[in-house]
Formats: structure tokens, C-alpha cells, sequence
């Protein structure tokens, strides 16, 4: 079965505004998946649908098979997400929003606390434990939203434009990371308004232009047409 599938997805925002027209794809497990687009094109709004935040206005979204309308506690479970936008209470410890994500999980307190310790750990936050949230670097945050996204270990991790702003050296380890965990057989779908970010990263990708999926192949058949 597919990490993600989605039919016939649209959205209209209260004002009227069609931000997706009737979009569909699918990615399998353990893809590297590019939803590239320009700035406007539906691609939060498609990952907002997903993981629920935002309503939508007609279509299915299943992840590993299970449909969000039907079961969301369960397709949750799959899904890490990391937001475009910084979200923590800027108040609280590095530590204490990643055990407390785990927390909101169910997973037991030790293991809270060694999956915590161990993404911490591997995205370099872990000497930054006890400091509030607000005081970290733009990169930090970022990597905090990361180590926040995987401490349920989920198997489909989605990212929104994850690179949007940061310098290039913290771009490239930030590919590098998310290469091994993908290696290590995590699916992954980000958005991104580079195509050279996609290129780089994704084995596949859709395009997504004012609401509307208007190509979707491996990144290298539609490199070679370009
Ligand atoms: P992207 O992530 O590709 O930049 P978005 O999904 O954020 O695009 O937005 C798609 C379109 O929907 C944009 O034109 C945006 O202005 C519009 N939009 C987003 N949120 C709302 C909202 N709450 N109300 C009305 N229009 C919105
Ligand atoms: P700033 O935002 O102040 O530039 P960063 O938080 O981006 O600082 O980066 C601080 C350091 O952490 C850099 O040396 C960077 O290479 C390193 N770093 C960035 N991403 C990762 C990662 N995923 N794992 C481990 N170290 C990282």
C-alpha cells in the first residue's frame, strides 16, 4: 500500500478563494517526494489537509490505507510533520517540546525521554536541552521542529519547505540528514519552491501551480525534458 494517496483533493478558504482544484497523487512507501511549486500554489494548504489542520472542501486523503475521515487518530500515528512556521510555546525547554510531542503520542515515559535524548542528539540540540525554546538560532528551530517531528518514529515524515531561508551550509547538512533517515527507510515528502532542492533530494515529484497537479514523474525523466 502507498504512504499517501490523495483523490480529487480541493479546497475553498472561506473567502471563497479555490486553493486546490481537484488535485491527486500517491507516493509510495519509502519514496523521496518533491511537491515543488511557486509561492501560492496549494502546497501548505495540501500538507495542512493532511495533517488535519485545515478542512477540506471535497476529496480523500489515506495514509497507509487509512482514510483521515474515517480514522485520524490512526493516520496520524504514520505522519511527522515539520511546519514552514516556527510553532513552540517560546517559553519552554528544548527538551520539554520534544518529550512533551512524545507525551501526546502515548509513548511511555522512558521511552519519551530516550527518543528525545537520541534525536536531540542526532540533530546536534542536545548541549541546548535546558534552554527555552526562543533563544535558539533560526537553523536551531528548525532542527528542533525536526527532532520534534520523528520522536513517534512515524514512517511518513512531511516537511514544508524545509530549506526556505537558511544558509547553505545548514541546507546541506539538513539534506544530508534527511537522506540517511530515508535511507534508514523512512518515506519523506517535502515542499519546496527550489527545483535544484529536488533534484538533489527526491527520486520523484509533482508540480503544483495555482491549485492544479500540472506534471508528476521521477525528478529524473522530468529533468531530462526540461
Ligand atoms: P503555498 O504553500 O504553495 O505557498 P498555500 O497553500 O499557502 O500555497 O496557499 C495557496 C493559496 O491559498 C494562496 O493564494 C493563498 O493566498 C491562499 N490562502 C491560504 N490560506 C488562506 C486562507 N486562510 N484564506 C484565504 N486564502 C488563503
Ligand atoms: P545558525 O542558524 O546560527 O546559522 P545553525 O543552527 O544553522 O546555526 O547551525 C549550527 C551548526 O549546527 C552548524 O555548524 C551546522 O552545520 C550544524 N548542523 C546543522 N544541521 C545539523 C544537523 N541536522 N545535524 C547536526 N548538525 C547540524
Amino acid at each position: 500500500i502507498p504512504a499517501l494517496t490523495i483523490e480529487n483533493l480541493s479546497k475553498s478558504y472561506d473567502n471563497g478563494f479555490q486553493a486546490l482544484k481537484g488535485i491527486s497523487l500517491s507516493v509510495q512507501q519509502g519514496d523521496f517526494f518533491a511537491l515543488l511549486g511557486p509561492n501560492g500554489a496549494g502546497k501548505s494548504t495540501t500538507i495542512g489537509i493532511i495533517c488535519s489542520l485545515v478542512s477540506k472542501s471535497g476529496g480523500k486523503v489515506v495514509v497507509h490505507g487509512v482514510d483521515i475521515d474515517e480514522d485520524f487518530p490512526a493516520a496520524k500515528k504514520f505522519i511527522g510533520i515539520v511546519p514552514q512556521e516556527f510553532n513552540f510555546n517560546v517559553f519552554e525547554k528544548v527538551e520539554d517540546i520534544v518529550i512533551n510531542q512524545a507525551g501526546y503520542y502515548g509513548l511511555p515515559a522512558d521511552i519519551a525521554r530516550e527518543r528525545t535524548e537520541k534525536y536531540l542528539k542526532e540533530l546536534g540540540l542536545w548541549d541546548k536541552r535546558d534552554v527555552a525554546s526562543r533563544m535558539l538560532s533560526g537553523g536551531m528551530k528548525r532542527r528542533l521542529m525536526i527532532a520534534r517531528a520523528l520522536v513517534h518514529e512515524p514512517r511518513l515524515l512531511i516537511l514544508d519547505e524545509p530549506t526556505a531561508g537558511v544558509d547553505i551550509e545548514m541546507r546541506r547538512s539538513m539534506w544530508d540528514f534527511l537522506r540517511k533517515i530515508n535511507a534508514a527507510g523512512t518515506t519523506i515528502i517535502l515542499t519546496t519552491h527550489y527545483l535544484e532542492e529536488a533534484e538533489a533530494l527526491c527520486r520523484n515529484i509533482a508540480i503544483i501551480n495555482h491549485g492544479n497537479i500540472v506534471e508528476n514523474s521521477s525528478v529524473r525523466d522530468l529533468v531530462r525534458r526540461l
